[in-house]
């Protein structure tokens, strides 16, 4: 298979809203081109119980999948529509060999933090194995502290101290970053673009590419243990029933999230996901020393 740059869908203008987390419309953002992109945690070995793990197999058939769809819609963007967030030890020994089967880009959003010092999570040597393959590396923050929770203070060491480790240890530009818990503000925007960031990636589905001095921000699909190759199909076509169901889903959880609060959301939400132990560690400030 050659390894060829592809992509999945053309730009094109939209006129949708777009809200932050905090339920706050930013000001003077325009819609600029649509990008339609997935994101993925964790890969397993076995049928994962965790919610946003994905078996081996069916990450197989996505990207299966994936290939499909490039090759028939051919273009000349270098855009990918795979994304990884957190930076577990799966994406390294399960994702990439799949990824290079299938002549795959993508793009890993790394929590800066934690490579090298977290149990389950990559070492520098595995990112920068990653980054050197052609791969796009990228922040998800220092810490994995939800960025409009931070002081201004604490916003500064999660935005500029993980881009610059990734660029000192990694000899690349850090010039994205993925926000953890996809939480953000008008406030978290400005901050990213002071700090140098140009494109700020979001767990939003609906968000359309908007820009605003000088920074894209942009909404994902995130990929759960039950997502099959006909939903990547209909998500990005852009179209289709699980397409209208997930956007039903989508409008409920918002109007949860309004009546209780974004914390009491997230409480529940922590509680019904049946997170393993992988995602627990990322939440329990355990670290290992290596
Ligand atoms: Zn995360």
């Amino acid at each position: 298979m050659t390894n060829r740059v592809w992509f999945l869908s053309r730009p094109r203008v939209c006129e949708t809203t777009m809200i932050s987390s905090d339920g706050i419309s930013p000001t003077s953002l325009h819609a600029t081109k649509t990008f339609r992109y997935l994101t993925y945690h964790e890969i397993s070995n076995t049928e994962p119980e965790y919610r946003y793990s994905v078996s081996l197999a069916k990450f197989a058939e996505h990207a299966r999948c994936l290939r499909r769809l490039a090759d028939v819609r051919h273009s000349e963007s270098g855009s990918c529509p795979i994304t990884f967030d957190d930076g577990h030890i799966s994406q390294f020994d399960l994702a990439l060999p799949v990824l290079k089967e299938f002549s795959i880009k993508a793009i890993f959003f790394v929590t800066a933090g934690w490579v090298g010092r977290r149990e389950g999570y990559m070492s520098w040597k595995h990112v920068d194995e990653i980054a050197r393959a052609g791969y796009e590396v990228q922040s998800h923050g220092w810490s994995h502290a939800c960025l409009s929770r931070c002081s201004n203070r604490e916003l500064d060491v999660e935005l500029r101290r993980s881009k610059s480790e990734l660029e000192s240890h990694l000899g690349i530009r850090v010039s994205a970053i993925s926000a953890p818990g996809g939480r953000w503000n008008q406030r978290v925007l400005l901050a990213c673009h002071d700090a140098g960031y140009e494109r700020l990636f979001i767990s939003e589905p609906w968000a359309t590419t908007k820009k605003q001095d000088g920074i894209e921000v942009l909404g994902r699909w995130m990929v759960t243990r039950t997502t099959d190759e006909n939903e990547i199909s209909a998500w990005l076509k852009g179209r289709g029933a699980p397409v209208a169901l997930a956007r039903m889903r989508n409008l409920a959880t918002s109007a949860v999230k309004r009546a209780i609060g974004d914390r009491s959301y997230e409480r529940v939400w922590r509680a019904l996901a049946r997170k393993n132990r992988s995602i627990e560690s990322q939440y329990s400030g355990k670290e290992t020393k290596t």
